[in-house]
């Protein structure tokens, strides 16, 4: 059984488009199964499906959103992890552990690291929470390009 439900799911994640596209129902496959399939979509490939009357994808994003908050998560076609996502309270950016060396902060925040390397310190608002991020935004948009 499991075999047949690991071909299934290889199945949707090979052919998702044209699933969509026929006129059947997506509301059977449950959120672990959703998850299984979402987890064999890269984010470029759950960007390009087409899915015009939104059956399955908004939920392949919302699994992959998910994935994004957990600390385990690491991928490496994802963005990073976002379970230390946090908004710099001076440029008002928004950064992970990842990113927050990489990207400026306002002028005069930056630091040159022992090495000589150009690091940048932002300064976490602690007023920011993770929930202010209107993330059905992304769903809204359908796409991680911003
Ligand atoms: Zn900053």
């Amino acid at each position: 059984m499991d075999t047949l439900v690991e071909e299934c799911i290889q199945y949707c994640h090979k052919h998702m488009s044209a699933i969509v596209a026929t006129p059947c129902n997506m509301n059977c496959i449950n959120s672990n199964l959703a998850a299984h399939i979402s987890d064999l979509f890269s984010h470029n490939e759950a960007d390009d499906v087409m899915d015009r009357k939104d059956k399955f994808k908004s939920k392949l994003f919302q699994k992959k959103i998910e994935c994004l908050f957990n600390p385990d998560y690491k991928n490496q076609d994802s963005p990073g992890n976002a379970s230390t996502l946090y908004r710099c309270g001076l440029c008002l950016k928004l950064l992970t552990k990842d990113t927050e060396r990489k990207i400026s902060c306002i002028p005069g925040k930056i630091n040159v690291n022992p090495r000589g390397d150009i690091t940048y310190t932002h300064s976490r608002q602690k007023s920011w929470e993770v929930h202010d991020l209107s993330l059905p935004l992304v769903c809204r948009q359908k796409s991680w390009e911003v």
